[in-house]
């Protein structure tokens, strides 16, 4: 493709994308696809020869929008948001057109610098603790996902707790344990998996019933087990903003019970942890002080499109001593005077795309306060669907709202609150998931599209109403 004809083919594409979004609404927000549809549809074999971009774009309509569920429509509300913006399919377009691969400074410096920045600044617009921020010990790196920040730091952690023998001998003949709740992110058991500890290692910590969060009490009494039986805490994990219900678990009472006993803190606030750009949020950050690394995901409600976890640590060394190596291939001088960072040091793989360019068109775009009106939006409008759930006695809460998340059932029970479920997102008309909450099931109402607005809400809970018994 010549640069003349990916002007014009850019050109029809950024139509073909800004068409998409004005006409979101006519699309049914969960796919109506069956299995096997598309690939029923493909051709078997792949072109001999090459075809016409605009036969992609045809088929862009014909084949792959009947497959796709519309994370962006206006009235998804399932799971966790995955935002995606303008400015930030831009700098992504950006990032590929470069298409540079950051893994050392050496081999873009901007692309490590532009990172190290962007989440200084968003260390600053969250008002993290200074600890997290570059000009220190710490500093903060773009993962792909939660999942993997939830991964490297297990590493750093057992790095750190064994006196770093993860770069040697291995930990193998230790035993470890991870400590969470039972709320925690799935992601933490696949990490105790993939470090090798098992899940076994983990220990999952009671929920109170009343707040549904962690509690300290009961993380103290297995902390101490533990170490009477010869096994070393490792890691505590606490959620900010857990995935079923949005609890907030008492980070400062967790924290300081793991840092007695030695163990890393990690904060999970993968969802959450973003609505700290707006200062009425910030009891959000209560503890982060004593966290030895903190994630929030602003591909969830931060308007930057899938992928960009934003990943910090207080101390930067426990993780590049669980996670550097220098083969020979990579040996330049910059790296050698000490003076640079190289990202391929902060997480699993080698390469890594240059992703702060997205970040840094949103956050230049919206500016704090655009941020903050995104945020607040979607809570005033969560606030008020709650409000309506209450008053309908055939509706009760699961759990207390919590920002832009309402978990809530049918007072009938749980095959009437999953067939409720099953209608409305069989409709078309929006998309809601499920959880359970104390031993029964509860949808989960999960506002977060730039796209929704009042009459979404609106409409999405007459279509509740109309459809419960
Ligand atoms: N942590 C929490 C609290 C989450 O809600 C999620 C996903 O919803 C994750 C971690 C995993 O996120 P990711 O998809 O970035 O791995």
């Amino acid at each position: 493709m010549t640069p003349e004809e990916f002007r014009r083919h850019g050109y029809a594409a950024i139509d073909w994308i800004a068409d998409y979004y004005e006409r979101l609404e006519t699309f049914p927000v969960l796919s109506q696809a069956k299995p096997g549809d598309l690939r029923a549809a493909l051709p078997p074999h792949p072109p001999e020869y090459g075809e016409p971009f605009e036969q992609v774009l045809a088929d862009l309509d014909s084949l792959i929008l009947p497959g796709i569920t519309h994370w962006q429509h206006p009235s998804f509300f399932a799971y966790f948001p995955a935002n995606a913006s303008g400015p930030a399919i831009l700098g992504d377009l950006l990032a590929s057109g470069l298409g540079v691969q950051g893994m050392l400074w050496a081999t873009s410096p901007a692309a490590t610098e532009l990172e190290t920045h962007v989440l200084d600044w968003l260390a600053e617009l969250l008002d993290l603790p200074a600890r997290f921020r570059s000009d220190g010990p710490g500093g903060g790196v773009i993962q792909h996902s939660a999942s993997d920040a939830a991964l490297v730091a297990v590493l750093a952690a057992l790095h750190r707790v064994s006196g770093g023998r993860t770069e040697r001998g291995g930990v193998g003949a230790e035993r470890y344990a991870v400590y969470t709740c039972a709320h925690t992110h799935s992601s933490v058991e696949k990490a105790c998996r993939i470090a090798g500890l098992g899940a076994d290692a983990l220990r999952k910590l009671d929920v109170d019933p009343e707040t549904m969060t962690a509690r300290p009490d009961d993380l103290r009494a297995l902390l101490d087990a533990d170490r009477a039986a010869g096994i070393t805490p490792a890691l505590v994990v606490a959620s900010v903003g857990a995935t079923g219900t949005g609890a907030v678990d008492p980070v400062r009472a967790l924290a300081t019970a793991a840092r007695e006993a030695g163990a890393w803190v990690h904060v999970d606030a993968a969802w959450a942890g973003v609505a700290a750009v707006a200062p009425e949020f910030r009891y959000l950050n209560d503890g982060l002080e004593l966290a030895d690394s903190y994630v929030t995901n602003p591909h969830k409600w931060l308007l930057t499109n899938f992928d960009c976890d934003a990943f910090w640590v207080a101390d930067r060394a426990p993780l590049l001593g669980a996670l550097s190596i220098l083969p020979e291939y990579l040996r330049n001088s910059a790296t050698e005077s000490g003076a640079v960072t190289d990202y391929r040091d902060w997480h699993v793989p080698l390469g890594r795309r240059f992703r702060a360019l997205k970040l840094w068109s949103v956050l230049r775009w919206y500016g704090a306060e655009g941020l903050r009106n995104h945020i607040r939006g979607h809570v005033a409008l969560a606030q008020e669907f709650a409000s309506w759930v209450a008053a309908d006695e055939r509706f009760e809460l699961a759990a207390a709202p919590q920002l832009a998340l309402v978990t809530f059932r049918l007072a009938a029970g749980d095959d009437a609150t999953l067939e409720l479920m099953r209608r409305v997102n069989e409709s078309g008309a929006l998309y809601l998931t499920h959880t359970v909450v104390g031993g029964a099931v509860a949808l989960r109402f999960a506002i977060g599209s730039p796209q929704t607005e009042h009459r979404h809400v609106a409409a999405a809970w007459h279509a509740l109403q109309a459809s419960a018994p």
